[in-house]
């Protein structure tokens, strides 16, 4: 609080010092203002003395009749007042000023002194009010200044009129002058008097002089003012002459435009003239050349009216013809329609009817093909899944020559499926599927067999047995030459084609595998170690097939791999037996081919399995009195090819129980016999008269598989020829066994003890 109250006390200080100032300069400012009033006041009394001496110096020109000096004086005294109020308006100015400052000192209003600023503020006012009263005293001053300066004007008219007056007085003079100084001439004349005189003159002469002087020099003052004058009036003359030149001149000019026009007028007035007489007269021409025109036109009128009576007839008849043509015109699209619609409507008459009998023969076609397609399927149930071909080799060299040699066996030249042999003097006919003459190329034999190959591509399992005794060329048909090949090779390359012709949506894989049964102990040829006997075994996967584990597969994809691979399993079997022939005729060879296909779009997988065997030599060699290896290698080629026979017999007469493992090759083939497999047996026979017992066999085993598929009824007809088979072969110690029930079968199925055992006489006993 004691800071505060101090720091309030130094404030009231301050603001005391800052009053004080403030004081002092109003003070200043007061004493500023009236040393400015006093100057003022005194300016104004030394205008006003000025004034007086102006006026005294008017009175004393007006006194003097100093007309040319009061022009001046009023210059000087125009020009005074001009100061003045020039000096007035500064003084306003410097009042004006004093006024802002006042103004602008004044910025703390809540001050304490405003009361004593007041105070000031109406001093400053009287001093304004002055200021006022002055500015009034000069306006006043200014009044009497225009109204001296009027009578100055007053004066100056007046001068004028003293100057005429002095002029009259000089001449007034001058004339007294010549006459004083006549009279002094006549006073010269008159010494005495005259010296007396003179001297009077003298005195009288030297105020004179005096007077003379003055007057003189004021006349000369005057003259020159007079000559000035002069020289003016002279120079409005010369401009008032050269005006009326002017005028004069412009009159001249005003005159001759005058002239000009009426000129002009009377020019326009003739040529007016002029054309109308022009127009008058063209007017006239135009209308006699009208004139004439119109009689020529008339005279057209003329021959253009009796042209027209002449031409009416025959517009007449045109109009005729117009309307008829145009009624035909009229007519022709209805006619048009009408032709139109008849000929649509005889147009859809005639599609009408190619449609119908289209239709009825697509009906006819559709039904034809239905027809076909069920005696097609009618022939192929006939035929049945299992075919049986008879092929009959040419005489070779190793036929040797002679009797034996003969051909004993002939052919029907109607009917290529029935063949007949010569056997002992009597003529046996057999009738198979197809039977192959001698002549009959490797080509020719492929053709028969194809559709089966090809179906192995479509996922069936096919079988293609050779059979027949050695020597009747079972190896030839399977295998042929190198310049011949036979069917293994044939269908590879049939197969090959197959699969390239549907790789746009199929992707194939063929395989094959080659396999030899001996003894019945199976063999892989492909494989490693040849001599291993490989077992056949049920898929673990329950699927019922069969599968060899460890048989080699090898994926072929050209002709020349499939020779590679031939040539391969060739030579396994060369290296293997001593004597190649009499080997491959105890064997059964096995060229399995498997053909699995994915469609790429269906992703459908279907697996085809060709089988193609040579079979070994059915001959019969237990009747030679066979011993040791070569009775044992009878009997399994017997047993087996027996077994062969028994499952086809139980497939064809479509029995529940197959005997497949009967045999090794029966057994392999379980898959590639039942079912929808097919099956084609290749019997071979030798045509030579020393085979004909041999060749019988075959036939009659041929004839027998064939004949089962007819059912019961052939079989009947198939039981009521064993008989004759019988009596054929009565020489055979096997005929001597009755047929009877107490027979033991060799398989457990269905079959007839009789047939059975026909059939082990055929086989198996000598
Ligand atoms: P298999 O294999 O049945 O023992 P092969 O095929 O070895 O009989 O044939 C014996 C002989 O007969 C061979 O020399 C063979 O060339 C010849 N041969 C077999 N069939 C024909 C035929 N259709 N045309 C020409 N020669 C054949
Ligand atoms: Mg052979």
């Amino acid at each position: 609080v004691m800071a505060s109250m101090a720091h309030l006390q130094k404030e009231k200080l301050q603001l005391q010092e800052d009053l004080l100032e403030l004081q002092e300069k109003l003070t200043a400012q007061e004493n500023d203002k009236l040393s400015l009033s006093l100057q003022l006041q005194g300016q104004v009394e030394t205008l006003k003395e000025k004034l007086l001496e102006q006026a005294q110096e008017i009175s004393r020109l007006r006194s003097e009749l100093g007309g040319t000096d009061a022009e001046k004086h009023r210059d000087l005294l125009a020009a005074e007042n001009e100061r003045l109020r020039q000096d007035m308006k500064a003084c306003e100015g410097e009042l004006r000023e004093l006024r802002r400052q006042q103004q602008q000192q004044a910025p703390c209003r809540d001050c304490p002194h405003l009361r004593e600023n007041a105070g000031l503020q109406e001093q400053l006012s009287q001093l304004q009010r002055e200021a006022e009263e002055t500015r009034a005293k000069l306006v006043e001053l200014d009044l009497e200044v225009q109204q001296k300066t009027n009578r100055l004007a007053e004066v100056e008219l007046r001068l004028k009129d003293s100057l005429a007056e002095r002029a009259e007085e000089e001449e007034r003079l001058s004339r007294r002058l010549r006459d004083s100084q006549e009279t002094i001439a006549s006073l010269k004349s008159q010494p005495q008097q005259i010296k007396y005189i003179i001297k009077t003159v003298e005195v009288e002469s030297t105020k004179a002089k005096q007077a003379l002087c003055e007057t003189q020099s004021r006349n000369q003052y005057l003259q020159e003012q007079v000559g000035m004058q002069k020289q003016v009036l002279k120079e409005m003359e010369q401009q008032l002459q050269s005006s009326q030149k002017t005028e004069a001149q412009l009159r001249a000019q005003i005159m001759m435009y005058e002239a000009e026009l009426e000129r002009a007028h009377g020019q326009m007035l003739e040529e007016m003239q002029a054309m109308e007489e022009e127009k008058n007269r063209a007017i006239e021409e135009a209308f006699s050349r009208a004139q004439v025109e119109m009689k020529a036109v008339h005279e057209n009128l003329a021959g253009v009216r009796t042209n027209l009576l002449t031409l009416q007839p025959a517009l007449r008849t045109l109009t005729h013809d117009y309307n008829s043509l145009k009624r035909q015109v009229r007519d022709f699209p209805l006619l048009l329609q009408e032709t139109l619609r008849s000929a649509r409507a005889e147009i859809s008459q005639a599609i009408e009817e190619v449609h119908s009998t289209n239709r009825e023969l697509l009906r006819k076609y559709r039904r034809e093909l239905q027809l076909r397609k069920k005696c097609h399927n009618e022939l192929v149930r006939l035929k049945g899944n299992i075919r049986v071909f008879g092929r009959v080799r040419p005489i070779t060299k190793e036929d040797g020559e002679g009797p034996e040699a003969a051909n004993a066996v002939t052919f029907d030249a109607d009917d290529d499926a029935v063949l007949h042999l010569l056997h002992k003097g009597k003529q046996v006919s057999f009738e198979l599927d197809k039977v192959f003459p001698p002549q009959a190329s490797q080509e020719e034999v492929f053709q028969e067999v194809q559709a089966l190959v090809t179906s192995c591509i479509d996922g069936y399992n096919v079988c293609i047995f050779a059979y027949g005794q050695t020597g009747a060329g079972k190896t030839y048909t399977m295998e042929g030459t190198a310049a011949n090949p036979g069917i293994n090779q044939r269908a590879l390359q049939l197969l090959f084609s197959e699969v390239r012709g549907k790789a746009a949506d199929w992707d194939y894989t063929i395989t094959v595998s080659a396999a030899e049964i001996y003894n019945e102990a199976l063999r892989d040829l492909l494989g490693k170690e040849p001599q291993e006997k490989l077992e056949i075994k049920l898929c673990p996967d329950g699927s019922g097939q069969l599968y060899v584990p460890g048989l080699t597969e090898f994926r072929v994809q050209s002709v020349e791999d499939i020779n590679k691979v031939f040539e391969f399993g060739h030579v396994k079997r060369v290296t293997e037996c001593t004597n190649l022939n009499e080997h491959s005729s105890r064997s059964h060879a096995l060229l399995i081919i498997t053909v699995r296909g994915l469609d790429r779009s269906t992703g459908l997988r279907t697996t085809g399995k060709l089988n193609l065997v040579d079979l070994a030599g059915s001959e019969r060699v237990g009747r030679s009195g066979a011993e040791g290896s070569r009775l044992r290698e009878a009997q399994h080629i017997n047993k087996s090819l027996s077994a062969l026979g028994d499952v086809i017999y139980a497939l064809r007469s479509r029995q529940g129980h197959v005997p497949f493992r009967n045999s090794k090759l029966t057994y392999l083939l379980q898959d590639s016999l039942s079912g929808d497999s097919k099956t084609l047996m290749m019997v071979q026979v030798s045509p030579a008269e020393k085979n004909t017992s041999e060749t019988l066999c075959s036939l009659k085993f041929a004839e027998r598989v064939r004949s089962v598929e007819l059912g019961p009824v052939s079989r009947k007809a198939e039981l009521g020829s064993w008989p004759s088979q019988e009596h054929l072969e009565g020489d055979s110690p096997g005929s001597a066994v009755p047929p009877g029930r107490g027979h033991a079968s060799p398989s457990p199925g269905q079959l007839s003890s009789r047939s059975a055992s026909i059939r082990r006489k055929l086989h198996t006993s000598g």
